[in-house]
């Protein structure tokens, strides 16, 4: 049996423009979108579109040609028996609403805001379009770009969704500042939760308040541990401490892992994207995994040290060092994502 990536064959992401990707919109050519969710009279136009079919097919055929390898590196891979025409997709990702309760430094240069969901509020949207994409749905993402714990319309869709199909387990991205146990509570989120990533990008409170703005260190600290207690009991499934290396930082990448060690966690590092906030203004002077970063050859030290002194340990770093001149050493120090297991 051969290997293929499932994505296409098996799950989706709404943006805010309403446009559906069946994979992160950086992997593929530009605007290789299967459909968009206001211009679609059902789901069946999105599902089965043209370009939806035309990359199945090149999967199937294992040609890549579509793919960005340089970024994706296939890391979903495992062994299937899919079709041009699946079921409808059990992996459902909503990435469109952006209001946050903060603003980091690398994503944007005020608070809340953006807020693209209104266009989303919109009740035969929800009834033609979303009811039929959630019917198989088994895991949800929900307000990946933005903060859950900020917005009342991504809570109130999680409230839907779970009287559509209580089955439905959530992958949730948090700053975790209001995620705290009033806020599990209200949401009942309890035995809900596939996985949760909280993102810090620092292991100390001043290296925190530098990048992430109008939060609270101690008090993002104190909701890990009461999230971390919960994973314990088994009522979360898995728990990840998320920093995006920068020159700010990168120097705390050892602390961080024994941040994450101390709450139970897996420590995930993903490196800076280019984008239009502070931190990006000089994004060459911030990419410190580039070569003619003039911070490289201690960042890759810092790298060799981590390989040395947590050869077991639980971290993960996906696409980040893929430009480093020791291409066997970021081999030998990534957990890959691979083979995942869909039952
Ligand atoms: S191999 Fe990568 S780019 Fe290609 S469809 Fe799968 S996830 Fe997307
Ligand atoms: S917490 Fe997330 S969504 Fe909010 S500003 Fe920071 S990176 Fe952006």
């Amino acid at each position: 049996m051969a290997n293929f990536c499932y994505k296409p064959f098996d799950e989706i992401e709404i943006y805010s423009n309403g446009d559906v990707y069946t994979c992160c919109p950086f992997y593929l050519p530009k605007g290789f979108f299967i459909g968009n969710i206001f211009r679609a009279s059902s789901f069946d136009d999105i599902w089965y579109s043209p370009n939806a079919i035309l990359l199945r097919e090149k999967i199937l055929n294992e040609d890549f040609s579509l793919c960005n390898t340089m970024i994706c590196n296939k890391q979903y891979l495992y062994d299937s028996t899919y079709v041009l025409n699946p079921p409808y997709p059990r992996f459902v990702r909503f990435s469109y609403d952006d209001m946050c309760n903060v603003f980091c430094r690398y994503c944007r240069n005020k608070p809340g805001y953006c807020v693209n969901y209104k266009n989303f509020e919109n009740e035969e949207i929800f009834k033609k379009i979303f009811i039929p994409l959630l019917k198989n749905a088994l895991f949800v993402s929900v307000s990946t770009v933005g903060e859950i714990t900020a917005s009342k319309h991504s809570q109130d869709l999680i409230k839907k969704i779970i009287i559509l199909n209580d089955k439905i387990k959530f992958d949730l991205l948090t700053n975790g500042l209001l995620f705290d146990e009033v806020f599990y509570n209200k949401l009942d989120l309890k035995n809900r939760i596939k996985k949760i990533e909280i993102t810090l990008s620092a292991a100390t409170e001043k290296t925190y308040n530098n990048i992430v703005r109008g939060s609270d260190f101690n008090r993002v600290l104190k909701n890990v541990e009461f999230i971390s207690n919960e994973k314990k009991q088994g009522n979360i499934g898995e728990l990840y401490l998320c920093f995006v290396v920068n020159r700010e930082n990168y120097m705390e990448i050892p602390d961080f892992i024994e941040l994450s060690l101390k709450y139970d966690c897996v420590a995930m590092f993903w490196e800076l994207r280019n984008n239009n906030s502070d931190l990006c203004s000089n994004y060459l002077a911030q990419s410190v995994w580039c070569e003619n970063n003039s911070e490289y050859d201690k960042f890759v030290d810092i790298i060799k040290f981590v390989r040395k002194n947590y050869p077991e340990s639980s971290y993960i770093m996906p696409n980040l060092f893929t430009s480093l001149k020791s291409h066997s050493l970021l081999k030998k120090i990534t957990r890959k994502l691979s083979l995942i297991s869909i039952k």
